[in-house]
């Protein structure tokens, strides 16, 4: 029996809710695999993922099952208790990555907030209370809280809330040089995606990352690497720090994680870890049992050699009609990214039209992502049918089809 709602529609949105977002006109209400509908009963293929997060689609039965079993166990119990979801998803963390440790939140920023704080508190411990400094990388994005939108290297973000956070230096990304430049012994932290995700899909190049390894270690830096939109197998391995083989300190966890259920994770090694000690830090929903369950269920599913090399060859046949689509109407210059976190580079003529792109695309019934005015990116679930990948490119040729032919 399903209860009885009052009927709701789009300008409800701009009627009752904080004006921070745009939404789209049409109201997603039910999603099967990577198939949407829409409230008139429109289905749309989804190459957005609900931003990189349903990593296994709409409605998985592995996923519904996992949720559903724990709703009708317990739902809520505090960190003033422990409980077995959260302790099983720790367990399967640290036995699949390089951590011992294992802090769960509800969101990325939240695991950043806890990643930062820990690096910070581990320099004053160790160090002393002049090693604050956090480097991280222009264009980068780690969340929206006031210190992760000052970790974060775009102003927009940032301006306007009053006084910064001290300390935060910004870099540009992929170049050693300039980390080099940067980096002291009051270095606390260096701050990297292995794959800038709002920043436009740039992957990092693999000396870079390597080098970044060693100024940290020379400057006793942590290495602190934000996989929230990377992680959870989107780039084709568990965690993209495995693609590149360069092991970070710190790493943060979310979108994937949770499949589309509210869930963050900060993953770092025990010596590291000690010094968030007892009351130096928390949440009141982290650990959650209904997200950890779900979280548990996604890494089972996803954590399969069948699975991760699925996301690989998804990946090729994503960019080869990617590049086929670039060449025929002149609209992409380059497909890149890892895996399933792909961006398609607006050529010339058509920078600043990422949104344009979006919106024909959703007229033809394919829901996609932009990364910046200028980058195309799709995020799709990382268990899409491949029939599913060839119809929903079919449907946006349609649509870049029509915007070129305007
Ligand atoms: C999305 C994102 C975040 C923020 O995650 P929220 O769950 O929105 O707080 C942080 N870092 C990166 C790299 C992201 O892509």
């Amino acid at each position: 029996m399903s209860v009885q709602h009052e009927p709701v529609q789009r300008a409800d949105f701009d009627q009752y809710m904080v004006p921070n977002y745009a939404p789209a006109a049409f109201i997603p209400v039910r999603g099967e695999g990577s198939r949407v509908w829409d409230q008139s009963g429109r289905e749309l293929i989804d190459f957005a993922g609900g931003i990189a997060v349903n990593s296994l689609g709409h409605a998985h039965p592995a996923l519904v099952q996992a949720l559903t079993e724990q709703a009708n166990r317990i739902w809520h119990v505090s960190n003033v208790f422990t409980n077995e979801p959260a302790l099983r998803l720790a367990r399967k963390l640290v036995e699949a990555t390089f951590a011992e440790r294992v802090f769960l939140a509800n969101s990325g920023a939240e695991a950043n907030e806890a990643a930062f704080k820990l690096a910070r508190r581990y320099a004053c411990d160790v160090h002393g209370p002049e090693k604050y400094e956090i480097i991280a990388a222009s264009n980068s994005f780690h969340g929206r809280t006031l210190f992760t939108v000052n970790v974060g290297g775009q102003p927009k973000y940032s301006d306007g809330f009053g006084p910064k956070i001290e300390g935060i230096t910004h870099v540009p990304f992929n170049d050693l040089e300039a980390l080099k430049a940067a980096i002291s012994d009051k270095t606390c932290a260096v701050v990297l995606e292995p794959v800038q995700g709002e920043g436009g899909v740039l992957p990092a190049d693999k000396a870079y990352l390597e080098g970044a390894r060693a100024l940290c270690d020379q400057h006793k830096a942590l290495l602190v690497f934000d996989e929230v939109q990377s992680g959870m197998g989107r780039s084709g391995e568990l965690f993209a720090y495995m693609h590149y083989g360069v092991v970070p300190d710190i790493l943060s966890s979310a979108k994937s994680l949770g499949g589309g259920f509210p869930i963050g994770a900060m993953l770092t090694t025990s010596e590291i870890a000690k010094h968030l000690s007892v009351g130096t830090h928390g949440t009141t929903y982290g650990g959650n049992p209904l997200a950890s369950a779900v979280a548990g269920a996604v890494l089972d599913v996803i954590n399969t050699p069948e699975v991760l090399s699925g996301i690989k060859a998804k990946h090729e046949r994503f960019k080869a009609r990617l590049l086929e689509l670039g060449a025929k109407y002149g609209i992409f210059t380059e497909v890149r990214g890892l895996g399933l976190l792909i961006g398609a580079q607006l050529a010339d003529a058509w920078k600043g039209k990422a949104k344009d792109v979006l919106n024909a695309a959703e007229k033809e019934a394919v829901m996609v992502l932009q990364a910046g005015p200028d980058v195309v990116r799709f995020a799709p679930s990382l268990v899409i049918p491949d029939a599913d990948i060839d119809e929903g490119l079919d449907r946006l040729e349609r649509a870049i089809a029509k915007l070129t032919q305007q």
